[in-house]
């Protein structure tokens, strides 16, 4: 998973929020003529300059205030178009109402654990199918801070986090996180098995039917 890190005020780099790519920046004054022949520096005020897309971020007593971004790293691609829906929708409130965000992504959960093959209805009995299957530890720990995090947002008090923006915050990374493990690296490695010669492939599924065969009669 590439790493995402969140535009900082002085940073030297971060995730541009025009573009996404994680890119050098430019801190530059912002300087204004008001009324008379000299330029004059805004106190307070910066710009930070994207040295791949050549966009700007407008920040305000160290807080950017131009674009409106919560900070929140874009969904992963793999993800159904639904969930990436909801996804961005509870991006683009983030700021303004976190427990919206999170009541959102919750619905995002429940969708993704569907398209990992579940009914998507009870997260607890999603979970304990998903390990049956042999789902990766690391997803079935992801989840189970979704549950415990995503309850905590309607039941403060349960689990130490700081606020709601907290909590959604940590939502946002675990989705990734489990469309990553969940879906993104087993299609990688499908699609390198894909790509081996066509008799190396027929001589493994002989190599697999044999050895079925071979169990079954002894
Ligand atoms: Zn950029």
């Amino acid at each position: 998973m590439i790493p995402y890190k969140p535009p900082k005020f002085r940073e030297e780099a971060f995730n541009c929020p025009h573009c996404n790519v994680y890119a050098d920046q430019t801190w530059e004054e912002v300087c204004c003529k008001p009324g008379s022949p000299f330029y004059a520096v805004m106190e307070n005020l910066e710009m930070a300059v994207c040295r791949h897309c050549h966009n700007y971020t407008l920040w305000h007593f160290e807080k950017m205030i131009y674009p409106e971004d919560s900070g929140v790293q874009p969904p992963n691609p793999d993800l159904r178009d639904d969930i990436k829906g909801d996804y961005l929708e509870a991006k683009s409130i983030a700021n303004k109402s976190p427990r919206g965000a999170a009541a959102l992504l919750r619905l995002c959960i429940q969708k993704l654990c569907e398209q990992l093959g579940e009914k998507g209805k009870k997260l607890n009995d999603d979970i304990a199918n998903l390990v049956k299957k042999g789902l990766p530890v690391q997803i079935q720990q992801a989840l189970d801070i979704v549950r415990v995090v995503g309850n905590n947002a309607v039941h403060p008090g349960q689990i130490d986090i700081k606020d709601d923006r907290d909590a959604a915050m940590k939502l946002f990374e675990l989705i990734n996180l489990i469309a990553d493990v969940g879906i993104t690296q087993p299609k990688k490695v499908n699609e390198l098995y894909e790509s081996l010669p066509k008799s190396k492939l027929e001589a493994i599924q002989e190599r697999d039917e044999g050895g079925l065969t071979s169990s079954n009669t002894g």
